[in-house]
């Protein structure tokens, strides 16, 4: 358990270093894969799969990659560990298990259920 919000900052210096290289190499591969087409229809269908999925995961990696960058940029505004929506210090537990969410867990689940 931490004690302050402060200690999620190097944490999240590291979660953004291991998301920019997974956005950079899921780039790498979906640039490899526009060049080699084959004539097997399975092998394109697969190939098409892949790459849908390469792009999900690049964009639900690039979505977390801004969510942690907005979280750092928190801390330079003193901001960070305070919800956005309300204005309340968000639970260090969740901070700890969520350390980029801009919400406290009340906001975040009022906006879960608009969602709905
Ligand atoms: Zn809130």
């Amino acid at each position: 358990m931490i004690r302050s919000a402060d200690e999620m900052k190097p944490v999240l210096l590291q979660m953004r270093e291991d998301l920019l290289v997974k956005v950079d190499r899921l780039k790498d591969t979906q640039a490899l894969d526009g060049t080699g087409y084959t004539n097997h229809q399975a092998d394109d269908a697969t190939q098409a799969f892949d790459q849908a999925k390469d792009l999900a995961l690049r964009t639900s990696s690039q979505k977390q990659l801004r969510l942690v960058e907005d979280a750092l940029a928190r801390f330079e505004d003193n901001t960070y560990g305070r919800c956005d929506n309300c204005g309340k210090e968000i639970d260090l537990a969740r901070l700890e298990a969520i350390p980029y969410t801009p919400l406290c867990l009340a906001c975040a689940e009022a906006r879960e259920y608009r969602r709905r």
